[in-house]
């Protein structure tokens, strides 16, 4: 039997605010434990939610750029449960009237494709607070900062149909947020993170099978992994004659396994219903227009331009937009480079820049060799002055603040030599010195004269222009 996986992600994402969706607290990360946690986070009785006009704006910018209808008319509804980290007893959330719904995005599917994907809908909600386990021996701690914090609840439809194309949809959301400037998408800090839904079905049945929620992964890898090993479970469990019981599970990245966290007998009974402390939020056409308006160039189009304007092809594009941030950095590196070609400046992005700043740990926001500097190095090499592999060193150099690229030039001593009359004269020298590969050469067998191209770099300390070497090399044994 052929199985055919079908996956719904359901991806919270905290949205970048300065305070909190109903309290004047501030969002930022890393702060001392319950240092930002106002009477409206600490659940007080008495005191009342204001909402945050700029969550709503971010959610609505979301809305606008994946299609989605907006709800002219949207509820806060209370989601009940009890734990440690929450308080008031309840979670603000929406239920039956989220903000936005009924929009979709384009991903690359793993033949390379492009495949739509539904999104049913995004609603607003608070996060909870922290439970810290570490700090105290036999005691748990409650830390307040997280809770109340804006989060955008993605809902997609059960379109994606294997590990990878839930990561390309995860990745893509991650893009377009970062895009619109609505969440920093931090997945260490846990401002991006998601609960997978798997269920399995014969290959050509149309009814959904039975599903598996996992909860919380928090990294794109952690997605596939996980979702891959459920999809393997369900098929085992299916095979063997039982069936998939609809319940919760864990993702345990030390053993790639997940494990059943609560089943639907003990699913929490929300009790939702509309907060009476907050009005329905209700948007106007002038709103949206201004919104709209102020939407920035989204991934698909910039990676459209790409291609079009510079002549990248597709996997380039993919790379460079895959955040605003390498986009902007090769735009402008484009545009301040004289002589360097988009593919010359897009390779040395993806290749020697990109390796260092995985090395150093470092994100391009936070690059210590800026576009103009790279633009720079990039003209030195395309005039010649420097061969591809001093302009390696040099980058390093950059990086290691040595100065601009004509001082590390003159200080190390790199101009490449693209004399004519120099190079030929070191030709001749190693023509002399060695007869026999020259011999060689001459009876036919002419892969030997990469050994002596190989010599006159050498004799050059690896300054001569290898291009002229080839050159001039093949000229002079030629004759
Ligand atoms: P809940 O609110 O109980 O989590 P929803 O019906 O809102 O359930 O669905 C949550 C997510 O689960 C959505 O992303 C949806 O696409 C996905 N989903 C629903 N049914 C299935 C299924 N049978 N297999 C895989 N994913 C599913
Ligand atoms: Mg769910």
């Amino acid at each position: 039997m052929e199985w055919e996986a079908v996956i719904g992600l359901e991806i919270h994402t905290q949205l970048a605010t300065e305070s909190k969706i109903f309290s004047g607290s501030s969002t930022r990360y890393g702060a001392r434990p319950n240092s930002q946690a106002s009477l409206v986070d600490l659940g007080y009785p008495g005191v009342l939610p204001v909402l945050n006009a700029e969550a709503v704006h971010m959610a609505v910018r979301f809305g606008l750029a994946t299609g989605c209808t907006i709800a002219r008319r949207s509820v806060f509804a209370r989601k009940n449960y009890f734990y440690p980290d929450l308080p008031k007893g309840y979670q603000i959330s929406q239920y039956e009237l989220p903000i936005v719904h009924g929009g979709h995005l384009d991903i690359v599917t793993e033949e390379g494709g492009v495949k739509t994907i539904g999104i049913t809908r995004a609603h607003l909600e608070e996060d909870a607070g922290k439970s810290l386990h570490e700090d105290f021996q036999g005691l748990s701690g409650i830390d307040l900062n997280r809770a109340g914090t804006p989060l955008l609840e993605i809902v997609s439809e059960p379109d994606l149909r294997s590990a990878r194309e839930a990561g390309n949809y995860m990745r893509a959301i991650h893009t377009l947020v970062r895009y619109l400037d609505i969440s920093d998408g931090n997945m260490q800090e846990g401002s991006f993170r998601c609960d997978a839904n798997v269920s399995i079905r014969p290959r050509g049945e149309t009814e959904l099978g039975t599903r598996t929620e996992i909860k919380n992964l928090n990294s794109f890898r952690f997605v596939e992994k996980a979702i891959q090993v459920e999809i393997g479970r369900q098929i085992d469990v299916l095979e063997d004659g039982g069936s998939v019981v609809q319940e919760t599970r864990l993702y345990d990245a030390d053993r790639n396994e997940t494990r059943a966290m609560r089943g639907k007998e003990e699913a929490n009974d929300y009790r939702y219903f509309p907060d009476p402390d907050l009005l329905p939020v209700v948007i106007g056409d002038d709103l949206i227009e201004r919104l709209q308006a102020n939407l920035p160039e989204l991934p698909a189009a910039k990676r459209a331009r790409f291609i079009e304007q510079y002549g990248l092809p597709a996997h380039d594009a993919d790379i460079l937009t895959a955040n605003p941030e390498s986009a902007a950095y090769f735009e402008a590196a484009v545009s301040a480079s004289r002589s360097a070609s988009p593919k010359t400046v897009s390779n040395w992005f993806q290749g020697e820049l990109t390796a260092i700043l995985r090395r150093e740990s470092v994100e391009v926001a936070d690059t210590r060799v800026s576009a103009a500097t790279l633009a720079s190095l990039l003209d030195r090499v395309a005039d010649g002055t420097l061969s591809g592999r001093m302009g390696k060193e040099v980058l390093e150099a950059l990086w290691n603040g040595e100065g601009s690229v004509d001082e590390i030039i003159e200080a190390r001593g790199l101009r490449q030599i693209s004399d004519a009359g120099a190079i030929e004269a070191l030709v001749d020298q190693v023509i002399d010195g060695h007869p026999e590969q020259v011999a060689q050469f001459r009876g036919g067998k002419t892969r030997v004269i990469g050994y002596l191209v190989g010599q006159v770099m050498k004799a050059s300390r690896g300054k001569a222009n290898p291009r002229q070497v080839n050159e001039i090399l093949k000229n002079k044994l030629a004759g």
